[in-house]
């Protein structure tokens, strides 16, 4: 087993192990004063392991019912979070007890937000399901919901008692949910580890999935331990993502994961960073080749007008001007503030030098099919 440890303003371990799904309920009995839990899911990871989840917590005599949403992201609002409410006081939740978010990051995200929010905050624990959730959304103590104005427009920070990584629920994900979660691991290497980026490019990532999982969440734990609200550096996890929340707007949020989505914004910001001289040269190249590797796409037809004009409206960017996190070189980043005005023109790379490596002349809908 391998432990991370999380020393945010309420501390916390994040514990990797296969077959630890089967161990939760010791989990809960160790970590929490609950007497009752509420485990939600939705209605694709429900068949395959809430069982697992609830007989565990049945031996320790924790008294535990599901509450199951259809699965996506349509089912991410404040219309679940009401029945997950009423849930919680018909069952008799009370602060001691504790919520349990059996899913990816849409469950993580509702679940951490119900418990942030009933009774003033109770205790919840994280069973990431999804390679995206396990290195990615899981850690940080985000909670939230969307709005029909946009993502996660409501929320909360949130520290969960603790995170509980099977990797083997990875065992069932279809190809293109693990090339989903890729997308972040490769962010973590681009931003703060070289070695780690080297890493997945020599070897094959699936097959050492522990460690890869080891390294993102601690590289992710360092950063947040050192910024737990995003006022600075925690804004260098958002690499890629300006461009990339651009990008999954335009497809409204469908067909683009968004995984896929930061990928091609990684490659973007990088080319863009070379063009103007502060990323240094052949950057952009590697991490196109290593997004390509693991089955995610590096390119997008949306013009850069589009892209700028979409990511204006990102709740990240501030008044008139917009953070970028840039890349000095791979595991080298930093941030820089620009006039949103000039978005659209830092963004664009002329196509004519960037032929080789142009990242707008692929086809998305070529490589959705791929995946
Ligand atoms: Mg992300």
């Amino acid at each position: 087993m391998k432990t991370v440890h999380v020393s945010t303003g309420k501390p916390y371990d994040i514990f990797i192990e296969r077959g630890i799904l089967d161990l939760c309920g010791e989990y809960v009995k160790r970590l929490t004063t609950a007497e009752k839990a509420v485990v939600v899911t939705d209605n694709n990871i429900a068949p395959h392991y809430q069982w697992r989840v609830l007989n565990s917590l049945g031996k320790q005599n924790i008294d535990a019912k599901p509450f199951i949403y259809k699965a996506g992201e349509e089912s991410k609002n404040l219309a679940t979070i009401s029945e997950l409410y009423k849930m919680l006081a018909d069952f008799r939740m009370t602060r001691r007890d504790i919520i349990i978010a059996l899913g990816g990051g849409v469950c993580g995200d509702m679940a951490g937000f119900a418990a942030a929010t009933y009774l003033r905050g109770i205790d919840f624990i994280q069973i990431p399901t999804s390679l995206l959730a396990q290195v990615d959304s899981s850690v940080g103590g985000k909670t939230g919901v969307d709005l029909p104005q946009g993502k996660n427009l409501v929320g909360a920070f949130h520290q969960p008692a603790a995170v509980l990584i099977d990797p083997d629920t990875l065992n069932t994900l279809p190809d293109k949910f693990i090339a989903d979660g890729m997308g972040e691991v490769i962010k973590y290497g681009c931003i703060k580890d070289g070695q780690f980026f080297e890493f997945l490019e020599r070897e094959n990532a699936l097959e050492h999935i522990e460690d890869v999982i080891e390294t993102c969440v601690s590289i992710k734990r360092d950063v947040v331990n050192r910024d737990e609200k995003e006022s600075g550096e925690r804004m260098l996890l958002n690499f890629g993502h300006t461009l990339g929340h651009a990008i999954e707007k335009i497809y409204g949020f469908t067909g683009m994961t968004h995984g896929m989505a930061v990928a091609i914004g990684m490659v973007m910001i990088a080319r863009a960073g070379e063009e103007r001289g502060v990323t240094q040269n052949g950057t952009a190249e590697r991490i196109k080749s290593l997004c390509e590797k693991y089955g995610l796409p590096a390119s997008d037809r949306a013009t850069f007008a589009e892209l700028a004009e979409a990511a204006a409206g990102d709740k990240k960017t501030s008044g008139s001007k917009i953070n970028l996190v840039l890349l000095k070189n791979i595991g080298e980043s930093f941030i820089l503030t620009i006039p949103l005005r000039e978005l659209e023109e830092f963004i664009t790379v002329p196509s004519n030098t960037a032929e080789e490596t142009n990242p707008y002349g692929g086809n998305t809908t070529d490589n959705l099919d791929q995946l």
